[in-house]
């Protein structure tokens, strides 16, 4: 045992000399000068006064120091259970064993930390003070007040390398280097000479003190965890907050080597501790985020997807689970969409009904809101009684103004026009009548700007003339009265103004405010009269829409044309329409293909007022639907989707209610029989048209009953329609598309195809008599399917198919199918298996077919052979 002096202890135990002159006069040891010796005896007694000291003040801290006796009252718990794992009564021991050093570093990063916990720690006050009693107490129990545990457990590892027996827990730095300096010289005094020695043991006292700092730090963490942990099963949300701010301020704790460390020992870490560190590493939410997500009659998967924030294989993955196989780009109903989204911890809000189109005003309206706004063309449509000259007019105007303005251009019926004047352009709508005019009404488009009401000079002030006025009115459309046919002798002019004033439509020259024009459709007779009146008449009304932006307007008339597919006339109200664009038309949409205008040139883009055909729609939407440039076709397939079930929801509530008419029919009519029957036509006047004559076949015994009436192929819906209600079908240039056709099949429906109007009505009404005589019956005998085109200098264009049902035969008349709707009719120019013609071709074989006089079949189209023959009436 040797003497040292006062300064080489405070350089060992790294304090000033001051503090340790006055902390040795405090133990009672007279030093006076840093070159004063200090005994062997000198130093314990100094070591136990600070021992005494701290043991004080450990004893009056309520620092977080609770949290390893935490640890230790579950190890406590374990074996009060009784099952007495030797494995965590180690554990414990080990516990005790671990000495901490608090240094100031450390002390100042607590406050901090202190401080930023200030609110999270109020809470924790309450919990934190019962642990703190009951820890005591067991400490207490077990050691000496002095051994109180400076900081929290660490782990095995720390424990394994901290492992030195008889030495307690100290708590502040000068104590533990006393202790070690105590140990440092017993070393001395075996090899005095040794330097090295001394270098060594300072060295691995660094290690040492840094291996506790990092121990501290992380029992510190581990507290934190334990107290949020604790919280999370009261208060799970309010905890989640809090631990994120705990993991916050935990970053100013966290040491370098900590990390090293973690990362070294991570294998052998329990799974507790792993749970502990994947919760610091990551800022995970610990309670899923709710959402309410908007359903929409109709929605796509990755649509529905995005609206929770989820991928789309978990809402496919959901669906699987629910027994539903879908895809990716699958269309969703609302009831299925709602059953995912609660399945997923979300809140389904059904959209009402017309969210999704609200959602596209909205968006329409935006778009085009802050677009300057330009004078357009007025569009007018011409109405008046039978026979008054509408059509006449129409004719003399679009013959004189359009086919002359366009060089060599045939003028075409394609629903409107538009005419070139000196003082302007005016659009007129090629369909006389106030039947066009409500039509579109009814279906909310306001297309008309202004109305020409032609009465006939001739005549007088008809039923239908009446009807014209209150339409306009009832629309606030202003009237031009266009007096016609005054090149006739018997021409009253002023008898026609006399009877219109008693309909309160009185001519300015009287005092009102209507125009008068005097014409005649036959010579042309005050025709420029009336444009400038409908021009004037239009200055007035100041017409005016955005001419760039994002199209809208409304559908004037549509059609499948053989050849060209579905052929709709537009007419544009806002913004431009380009080809090229994704067009929503009614329940139709499409990419615009091509645009042409009434003299069938092409278009590349359309104002407001400027009629349109367009190509590319999915099918024929009806006159009078709203036109929607959408962005993509995505979004116009949902909204089309969504109108088509809107639609046949009405068609199906509508045969509902008949279904119940006719009951009652029946009821009272006892022994009368109806004759159910489904019209699909290729266009929807045929399908009017049928609809109307067959409509009104009848006899004593029989009344023909139409359930349904529309456009396009016979889909399976519309088989189990007729199945349901035992109806015939009646398929007017139109097929049944390949899952109706397999109904079709094993119903045996009764399905007949025409594509002459007074056969199908023949038929029916043949039917309804119950006339049994042999009929004349089409038999479709095969169906091939156009796989390639391919071009023959001889024989001009060659469709390479595959006949997918019965046979082809050469002889044979046949039709040419797009979309199951017919689009040429006529005959076979050669039928030919590789390089012979042949006259036969059966199911499953290639064949190449060439069409008489016909060049534009294309790939994906279907070729049906058919046989006329004479078969027994069914019925
Ligand atoms: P709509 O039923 O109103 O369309 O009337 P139309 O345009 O079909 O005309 C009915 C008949 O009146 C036709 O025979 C026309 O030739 C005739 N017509 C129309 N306008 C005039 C006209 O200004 N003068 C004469 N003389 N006949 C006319």
């Amino acid at each position: 045992m040797s003497d040292i002096t006062v300064l080489a202890l405070a350089e060992v135990l790294k304090v000033p000399v001051d503090k340790l002159i006055s902390q040795l006069s405090e133990a009672g040891i007279d030093v006076k000068s840093a070159e004063d010796s200090i005994s062997e005896e000198a130093k314990v007694s100094l070591l136990t006064h600070l021992r005494k000291t701290h043991g004080r003040e450990q004893l009056s801290l309520s620092s977080p120091k609770k949290i390893s006796l935490k640890r230790k009252s579950q190890s406590e718990l374990t074996l009060s259970t009784g099952q007495g794992r030797s494995r965590t009564v180690n554990i414990e021991v080990r516990k005790k064993r671990t000495y901490i050093k608090r240094d100031e570093l450390e002390e100042q990063a607590k406050q901090k930390q202190e401080a930023l916990d200030a609110e999270t720690r109020k809470s924790k006050d309450k919990l934190k003070s019962k642990r703190e009693q009951q820890l005591l107490s067991e400490e207490d129990a077990i050691k000496p007040p002095e051994e109180t545990l400076p900081s929290e457990s660490v782990s095995k590892l720390d424990i394994d390398i901290n492992n030195k027996p008889k030495k307690e827990d100290l708590d502040t730095s000068e104590i533990e280097a006393a202790e070690s300096l105590t140990q440092e010289e017993k070393d001395k005094e075996k090899d005095k000479e040794k330097d090295k020695e001394k270098d060594k043991h300072t060295e691995s006292k660094d290690e040492i003190n840094d291996l506790k700092l990092a121990k501290e730090e992380k029992a510190d963490k581990e507290e934190q965890k334990r107290e949020v942990k604790s919280q999370e099963k009261t208060k799970r949300q309010k905890d989640q907050s809090k631990s994120r701010q705990s993991r916050k301020d935990h970053t100013l704790h966290v040491a370098e080597g900590s990390h090293i460390r973690r990362k070294k020992s991570r294998s052998r870490r329990s799974n507790l501790n792993i749970n502990q560190e994947s919760q610091h590493g990551f800022e995970k939410p610990t309670s899923p985020q709710v959402k309410e997500v908007i359903i929409p009659d109709t929605i796509i998967v990755a649509d529905l997807a995005q609206k929770m924030a989820i991928k789309s294989n978990e809402v496919i993955r959901v669906a699987m689970s629910m027994g539903t196989m879908i895809t990716i780009n699958q269309t969703l109903d609302q009831d299925t969409a709602t059953l995912i989204v609660e399945e997923l911890g979300h809140i389904p809000k059904a959209q009402s009904d017309s969210g999704i189109e609200d959602e596209l005003k909205q968006s329409l309206e935006s778009d085009v809101d802050d677009v300057e706004l330009k004078p357009r063309s007025p569009i007018v449509t011409v109405m008046g009684h039978v026979d008054h000259g509408k059509t006449s007019l129409l004719d003399y105007i679009r013959v004189a103004r359009v086919a002359s303005s366009e060089a060599g251009g045939i003028t075409q019926h394609i629903g409107a026009y538009n005419v070139k004047t000196d003082k302007g352009n005016i659009t007129f709508l090629d369909t006389p009548g106030h039947a066009a005019f409500t039509a579109m009404r009814a279906r909310g488009a306001q297309v008309t700007d202004i109305v020409v009401l032609v009465v006939a000079a001739d005549d007088s002030v008809m039923p239908q003339t009446i009807e014209a006025i209150e339409h306009a009115k009832a629309a606030s459309v202003p009237l031009i009265v266009a007096i016609n046919k005054v090149d006739l002798d018997t021409a009253d002019p002023e008898k026609i103004r006399n009877e219109l004033s008693q309909q309160e439509v009185i001519s300015e020259e009287w005092g009102g405010d209507t125009l008068f024009v005097p014409i005649s459709a036959k010579t042309g007779e005050g025709i420029g009269d009336l444009l400038d009146s409908i021009l004037l008449q239009s200055e007035i009304l100041d017409l005016s829409a955005p001419h760039s932006g994002v199209a809208s307007g409304v559908v004037v008339e549509s059609a499948l044309e053989r050849g060209r597919g579905p052929v709709s006339t537009v007419l544009v109200s806002k913004g431009v329409l380009k080809v090229g664009d994704i067009l929503l038309a009614g329940h139709e949409y499409g990419r615009v293909r091509a645009m042409f205008n009434e003299s069938g040139g092409s278009l590349s883009e359309a104002g407001p007022s400027i009629p349109a055909v367009v190509l590319g729609l999915s099918g024929t939407p009806l006159a009078g639907d709203n036109i929607l440039v959408v962005p993509n076709e995505r979004k116009a397939r949902e909204v089309a989707e969504y109108r088509q079930n809107q639609e046949r929801r009405m068609k199906l509530a509508s045969h509902q209610s008949s279904s119940i008419e006719d009951m009652f029919l029946t009821e009272a009519d006892k022994g009368r029989k109806y004759l159910p029957i489904l019209v699909k036509a290729d266009v929807q006047g045929s399908s009017e048209a049928l609809k109307d004559a067959l409509g009104k076949i009848s006899n004593d015994e029989v009344t023909v009953k139409i359930l349904l009436d529309g456009v396009g192929g016979i889909t399976e819906s519309d088989a189990q329609l007729a199945i349901a209600s035992k109806a015939i079908i009646i398929g007017f240039n139109v097929r049944a598309d390949s899952s109706a056709r397999d109904l079709i099949r094993e119903t045996k429906l009764d399905v007949r195809y025409y594509s002459v109007i007074y056969e199908a009505i023949d038929d029916v009404s043949t039917i309804a008599s119950g006339l049994l005589a042999p009929e004349i019956r089409e038999k479709i005998v095969g169906l091939a399917e156009v796989k390639d085109i391919f071009r023959s200098p001889k024989l001009g264009n060659i469709a390479g198919c595959l006949v997918i049902d019965g046979y082809m035969e050469h002889s044979k008349p046949i039709r040419v199918l797009r979309d199951n709707v017919v689009i040429y009719e006529g005959e076979l120019e050669s039928l030919r298996r590789f390089k012979d013609d042949v006259k036969e071709v059966r199911a499953g074989t290639e064949c190449g077919i060439g069409v008489k006089n016909y060049n534009d079949v294309k790939s994906g189209d279907q070729i049906e052979c058919y046989d006329r023959s004479e078969v027994p009436r069914s019925v």
